[in-house]
Order: structure tokens, then sequence, then C-alpha cells
């Protein structure tokens, strides 16, 4: 393991209050004080939520669109939650909006998405906290750079905040996906690797971006182990002023919330583990054959790689490239294997052999 991989146990799940999933759930802007104390409502009585949420300044994409009620929203948040006994949570994006939110009394912070993308911004959030005991939850920056998302997420540790989660929302990249937001799954299962003790829950209402999409994306945020979910709802979902068309009815949520299937991490049945291991063991013996098949493969590769230097022949062929993605995906299908997945296999490979050639005529190898 590389040193800058070592498993850090910075973070701590004491932000989850011992509760999984931990659940946010609210408006995604605070609109008017009758609207944020019927969902509060709603929402603590179906208690499995842990937090109220509500945007009250919205980081619009466009000018003149709704940016958010400003700070009188955050007294009709705090009271809400006050009334319902569930804590409450909104989004700040500078000191003024720190300050703001700590007078009135909110008991969690988040960082949204575009702020984590700013390093300065963050650092002059985390400065404004020193020395103040509240939890901070930090949203995935929206292009993909995990490196960025740490770093946030160690501004607010190193400023001595010692309750910290993230929030995945998908990353606005490589769309042409069905999602707003790419969901790149493998980003915060790299996180979790990374940080282990570190608390991290999906918001499937950014990443879908559709109401139709949050029970699939909450089902699978929960089969990958995620610690919670953060879910926005609205009592007129149709009519809000942000984020209309991926808001629920708290009735809504509560019925997603209800049909999701909790898997056990793990099972101590003598049996399951027997023909577990059995299977690890088949996998295994597989990954040995498969790393050997790569080896002799790479070996002619070289041998590619002379014959062509030796010809004064490019490393690069453009029609036997096309040759290799076709073939192996007409096989793929054939073998009903998917073929995004076997054509990515290639790629990596072909990356490896185009690598090796290079050095070889350079004269590294
Ligand atoms: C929000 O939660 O309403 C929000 C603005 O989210 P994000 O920062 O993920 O876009
Ligand atoms: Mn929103």
């Amino acid at each position: 393991m590389k040193k800058e991989e070592k498993k850090n146990t910075l973070f701590n799940k004491d932000i989850l209050n011992g509760k999984r999933p931990f659940i946010i759930s609210g408006p995604c802007s605070a609109e008017s004080p009758e609207q944020v104390l019927e969902v509060a409502k709603e929402l603590a009585g179906m208690e499995i939520i842990s937090a109220l949420r509500a945007g009250i300044w919205k980081p619009r994409t466009r000018p003149n669109s709704f940016e958010g009620v400003g700070e009188k929203g955050l007294k009709w948040l705090v009271d809400a939650g006050r009334e319902v006994g569930l804590p409450v949570i909104t989004e700040v994006a500078n000191p003024q909006h720190v300050e703001a939110a700590l007078n009135a009394g909110v008991d969690m912070l988040w960082i949204g998405a575009r702020t984590t993308v700013n390093p300065f911004s963050v650092q002059e959030i985390a400065d404004s906290l020193k020395g103040i005991k509240i939890p901070v939850w930090v949203k995935n920056p929206i292009h993909l750079d995990l490196q960025l998302w740490i770093g946030a997420l160690e501004r607010f540790s190193n400023a001595g905040i010692e309750e910290i989660g993230a929030i995945h929302r998908g990353f606005s990249v490589g769309n042409g996906t069905k999602y707003r937001n790419n969901p790149l799954w493998e980003v915060p299962i790299e996180l979790k690797r990374l940080f282990p003790e570190l608390p991290i829950i999906s918001d499937p209402s950014h990443i879908g971006g559709k109401r139709d999409l949050i029970a699939s994306l909450s089902q699978r945020a929960i089969d990958l182990n995620m610690d919670g979910l953060m879910i926005e709802v609205h009592p007129d979902p149709d009519h809000a002023l942000s984020d209309a068309k991926q808001q629920i009815r708290p009735k809504e949520l509560k019925n997603i919330l209800s049909k999701l299937i909790y898997k056990r991490d793990f099972s101590s049945d003598i049996d399951f583990l027997h023909q577990l291991t059995d299977l690890r063991i088949e996998i295994d013996e597989l990954d040995e054959e498969l790393l050997l098949l790569l080896k002799k493969r790479l070996a002619i590769v070289e041998k590619i790689g002379l014959f062509k230097q030796k010809n004064d022949v490019t490393v690069f062929q453009l029609d036997r490239w096309i040759e290799i993605l076709n073939s192996r995906g007409n096989l793929a299908r054939k073998l009903a294997l998917d073929e995004d997945f076997i054509i990515e296999v290639f790629k990596t490979i072909h990356k490896e052999s185009i690598r090796l050639q290079t050095s070889m005529q350079l004269g590294k190898k």
C-alpha cells in the first residue's frame, strides 16, 4: 500500500449519533414558515428521519432564478426543527452564512458541491468554524476530483471540527446517462476504502434529478453500504421554487423508505462461510489464471513491439485497434457478457500494450 493510501482513522462516526441509516430530509429551499413546518411535522412523524434540511441561500447556475429566501429563513427552519424535535441543517457557502446560521441555532452545516470545488472558500469557511463544535457534512465537488473532496474534508478536520461526514451527490461529468449527475459509485467507494471511519451518505435527489429515480438510487446506496441518505421533499413538489422535478411529497418518501431492503453486512452462519470460502478459492484460482494469461499476452505484445521497431512501423495501429474493439465486443455479446465492461477491460489492456511498446521504442525497456 502506498504511503498516501494508508487507512485514515481521523474521522469517526459520532456525527451519525448511532443512527444508521442516517436520513436527512426536507425541502430543497425554505420558501415560507408554513412550508418548512408542514414538512417538518410529516418527517418527524415517520420516526426514521435524523435531521431536517432546507436551503436558505441557493447557489444557482444562472442568475435571476430563485436564489433562496436568505437569512430570515433560518428562523423558520430552526423553529420548525425545535417544534417537532428534529436537528436542523443548512448549506453555508461563506463565513457570513456560517455566522448567521450559528446565531440562529442551526445544528449542523453542509457544504454544497459548488463550494467544495474552491479550496479558498472551503478554507475560509473552515477558519470561521475554528473553536466551534458543530457537525459538518461535505458534498462532493461537482466535477470528478476525489482529492478535492478529500482536501475539503481535511480542511474541516484541520480546523478542529470533529464530526465530519461526506455527502455523495454525483458528478457533472461524462453525462449522457439518465441521471442529472453521474453517480460514479466507485468514487464514494474509494473514499470509504481510504477513510473507513468517515460516514458517507448519498443524495439520490441531486444524483437523479428526477423523482422517479429516487427509489432505485436509494436502494443502490444502501446496497453499497452507504451510511444514509439525503432526500429532498416538498409539500407541493411541482410548484417548488427550486429543483421541482426531483422533489417528492413526504408521504412518497415514507413509501420509498419503507420499501428499502437492508442486507446484513455479513453473516457468521457456518454453511454460508464455508460456501463463501469455497467460491472465493475458485475466484482466487481464476484470478491467477487471468494474470498468467495477461503475462503471456504482454510477452507477445513485446515481441510485436520489437518487430515494429525493426521495421520502422508506428506503435499505434488504428485499424488493428478498431478490429480488436469490434471482435471483442461481438464475442462479449455472444457470451452474454456486458459489452461496455469488456470494452473497458480491453481499453485498459491496450493502454498497457501501447505504454510498453512506446517505452521499448524510447529504449527504456
Ligand atoms: C442542495 O442540496 O439543495 C444543493 C444545492 O445541492 P448540491 O450542492 O449537491 O448541488
Ligand atoms: Mn436542491
